[in-house]
């Protein structure tokens, strides 16, 4: 990946707004500068686009929108902004929050409403860190379906999207414009593509293990869960023209993966009242802090497992996710009559298994915090028949990348805009501060559609005013 000066041969082809990348941040970025009247083109590099948003589980949280009102949830962006800083530890940029949180529902309801993708509210449980109900989805609860119904919309308006086209090269010139990239395909021959803004939607540095051995050692070995095809292109291009790289150390990882299946367990097995124990059948944290931090916590325990622990009420809640479902249908959910029988099935310490049992259960029943500092208030005693999951923890996405302002365009050292450069998605910096912790459930794709609008209309407004 490299940024060299403009080709002295010009341009094979030329197009007002070039987009890299064509998952969710790619096309809703596409998809907002069509509609502001401006040609626009989306390299992607894999054949079909899927990206990191194919393997979510496609839920985008959203304040104040008309599904939240049918169901009588208050919820503001205020109060949405609020959560997104507590959990960050206040360390997001305050106007890229503000942006975000106030983006969200007009962002959700468009998408809906203009291209006819079909949200509905996740109603049924809370998701750790939101203090409303907010999570909107499509009818399989899975990004598989959004990048499907993404691609859909924008071939549909009428938008280019060239595929097996890595972006390999910016060119750029001695102000730090681009003018261009050059291409590379699968046979290697290359094109070069002329551009007047370019917005970087190439997501994260997840497959880069090098960038991630240098600023998460703590998930140097641990399993990436994401789109091997992020490769931190962004940071590349972006420290070689001098713009500021934010909150590297970020990442959202998982603490409920399925193990050896690989499949995500929804944290809803967790929130509605479950529990994790070691393979010593010892509890060991709070786990409703939030799933991203348990990724490492549970690494940390021996073999670097974990089981949930849950039982059938809760996994029907949980079957609303098309990845739980395929967890049921590849055997990963194991169940058992009695806690005695569980333990011999996982094959945990019987009296060990029992004690955890028992102390979340006195928890829920005695409403007292317990000694993780975990409250179970409002959550109902398990019943037979008990399930359960063995799970490790992995990294899922990173979230640190680009500095960018409020119209989602790349800064440099000193906050000083670069003239045409533009990124939204994990290209740039997200929202949940400089650690795992930081990660308020939906983040991703928040930032993604969000800062990817917003970029597609900041550079159709750019192409526009330069008319
Ligand atoms: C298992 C899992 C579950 C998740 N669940 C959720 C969830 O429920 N809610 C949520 O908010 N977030 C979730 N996330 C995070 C979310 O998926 C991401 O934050 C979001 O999809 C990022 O969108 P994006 O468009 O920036 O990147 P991506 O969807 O990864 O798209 C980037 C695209 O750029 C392409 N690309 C990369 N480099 C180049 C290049 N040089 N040239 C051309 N193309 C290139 C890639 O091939 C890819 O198609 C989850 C992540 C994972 C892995």
């Amino acid at each position: 990946m490299s940024v060299k000066p403009v080709p002295a041969g010009g341009f094979v082809a030329r197009v007002p707004v070039a987009i890299v990348g064509a998952g969710a941040a790619g096309l809703c970025a596409a998809l907002a500068a069509h509609e502001a009247g401006v040609e626009t083109i989306v390299l992607e590099r894999d054949a079909v686009p899927r990206g990191s948003t194919a393997l979510s589980a496609g839920l985008i949280p959203a304040a104040g929108t008309r599904w939240q009102k049918a169901l009588g949830i208050a919820d503001s962006p205020a109060l949405f902004a609020a959560d997104i800083n507590d959990k960050s530890h206040g360390e997001s940029d305050a106007a890229i929050v503000d942006l975000v949180a106030r983006e969200a529902g007009m962002t959700v309801e468009w998408l809906a409403d203009r291209h006819g993708l079909p949200f509905s509210l996740v109603h049924d449980f809370d998701y750790p860190g939101h203090s409303a109900r907010r999570m909107h989805g499509l009818p399989t609860r899975a990004g598989a379906e959004l990048i499907d119904q993404l691609r859909d919309a924008a071939e549909r308006a009428g938008t280019t999207i060239i595929t097996d086209a890595t972006v390999t090269t910016l060119y750029a010139d001695g102000a730090r414009a681009i003018h261009g990239v050059e291409i590379t395909r699968p046979d290697r021959a290359r094109d070069s593509i002329g551009c007047q803004a370019l917005v970087l939607a190439c997501s994260g540095y997840g497959g880069a293990a090098d960038i991630v051995a240098r600023h998460i050692p703590e998930m140097r070995d641990a399993t990436y869960f994401g789109h091997r095809g992020n490769r931190g292109d962004a940071v590349l291009w972006g420290e070689a023209l001098g713009a500021e790289l934010r909150h590297m150390s970020a990442y959202q990882g998982h603490g409920s993966v399925a193990h050896p299946h690989g499949v995500l367990i929804t944290w809803a097995v967790i929130m509605e009242g479950g529990f994790q124990v070691n393979a010593e059948g010892r509890r060991f944290s709070d786990e409703s802090r939030g799933y991203s931090e348990q990724a490492a916590v549970v690494l940390t325990q021996p073999g670097g497992i974990a089981f949930d622990i849950f039982d059938t009420h809760i996994a029907t809640v949980a079957r609303q996710f098309e990845d739980f479902r395929q967890a049921e249908a590849c055997g990963a959910v194991i169940e058992a009559g009695t806690v005695a029988e569980l333990a011999e099935r996982l094959s945990l310490a019987p009296r060990a298994l029992a004690e955890s049992f028992a102390e979340v259960e006195d928890a829920k029943r005695s409403g007292i915090t317990d000694r993780f500092g975990r409250s179970f208030a409002g959550r109902k005693a398990l019943s037979p028949p008990f399930k359960a999951v063995k799970v490790t923890g992995a990294l899922f996405h990173t979230q640190g990348g680009l500095a960018i302002d409020v119209s989602a365009r790349v800064v440099g050292m000193r906050g000083e805009p670069l003239p045409n450069l533009f990124a939204g998605g994990g290209a740039s910096a997200g929202v949940s501060g400089s650690r795992a912790s930081g990660y308020l459930s939906g983040n991703g794709l928040l930032t993604a559609t969000v800062l990817g609008r917003v970029a597609g209309q900041s550079a159709a407004e750019l192409v526009r005013r330069r008319e």
